[in-house]
């Protein structure tokens, strides 16, 4: 190779790592509080060049934010976030670049979504248990058409004054383990795995540190995972490193995100975990 050569590769590697991708983005068609709209608009000033759209269990942000992004400099990857379950443990699985127009793949997801409302009823009834009414119409007053979750709930426990913050609702009664935590009726990560293949996309093992069972991970890898998420806003620099090395021992993708779910979290995320451009190619190479 000629020195010549070298230096533009240095240069376009130079200009692909300052192209800033957030691989991990709700909104309001799930837990997010940002429209796809808003979306859009807090992506571009942040000055971001490419953004999954990851819902839980949903597909229905993506056309709005592709709507949203037309003629701005901002690639929306179409994404989603599904809830699955594997031996007691809740696990989330990305797809990337799914085909979300897909009628039986959008027939599935709205399957799940009516799991989602038969669990918060569920939810609903436990609470009622402990003197705590909530309805199911306070809860739709939170999370409008999106795909139900516990963060609605949360934000309503808090609203009316039944928890003094979002996280003491998940500390006190639907975290993992609390007394009403509710799991529902989940798919196992097998088959979100060949679900978000068989729309085209490509599966990646979310926030594997929350998941907290790296004996899982060689399991997916068998079964058609392609990536797992090394950068997440959960992630502290020695979590970042123990998952580099898991992936470069099984040969899996290094993908990256903030998990922003507006202002769902306290604070917006959208921009402060970021993963190179090449990251976006690597997976449209991996489909
Ligand atoms: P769901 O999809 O209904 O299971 O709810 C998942 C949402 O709740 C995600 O946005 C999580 O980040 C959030 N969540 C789950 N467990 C906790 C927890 N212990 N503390 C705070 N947020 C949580
Ligand atoms: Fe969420
Ligand atoms: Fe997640
Ligand atoms: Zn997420």
């Amino acid at each position: 190779m000629t020195g010549y050569i070298r230096s533009i590769r240095k240069i376009l590697k130079v200009q692909s790592e300052n192209k800033k991708a957030d691989l991990h983005v709700h909104t309001n068609f799930s837990d997010g509080t940002f429209s796809p709209e808003q979306v859009v608009e807090y992506a571009v000033k942040k000055g971001l060049v490419a953004i999954a759209i990851t819902d839980h269990d949903s597909v229905e942000g993506i056309g709005p934010a592709i709507k949203a992004a037309h003629g701005k400099s901002l690639e929306i990857i179409p994404g989603l976030e599904f809830t699955t379950e594997f031996e007691n443990c809740e696990v989330h699985i990305l797809g990337f670049f799914v085909d979300y127009t897909k009628k039986w793949f959008v027939q599935e997801l709205l399957q799940l979504r009516q799991m989602r409302h038969t669990r918060m009823q569920k939810m609903i009834a436990c609470l009622s248990k402990k003197d705590i009414k909530i309805s199911m119409d306070d809860v739709k007053g939170i999370s409008g058409e999106g795909s139900l979750g516990r963060l609605h709930l949360a934000k309503l426990l808090f609203q009316q004054g039944h928890v003094q913050s979002v996280q003491k609702a998940f500390d006190k009664f639907i975290g993992s383990g609390k007394p009403c935590y509710v799991t529902g009726d989940r798919i196992s990560p097998v088959d979100a795995i060949e679900m978000i293949s068989k729309a085209g996309g490509v599966p990646v093992l979310a926030h594997p540190h929350t998941m907290g069972k790296d004996k899982f991970i060689s399991k997916f890898a068998k079964a058609g995972l392609k990536g797992i998420e090394v950068y997440h806003s959960d992630h502290g620099i020695a979590a970042v490193n123990h998952y580099k090395k898991i992936a470069e021992e099984l040969s899996l993708l290094m993908t990256g995100g903030s998990d922003c779910h507006g202002m769902g979290k306290g604070r917006v995320m959208m921009g402060t975990v970021t993963v190179p451009y090449d990251v976006v190619e690597q997976l449209k190479n991996a489909r």
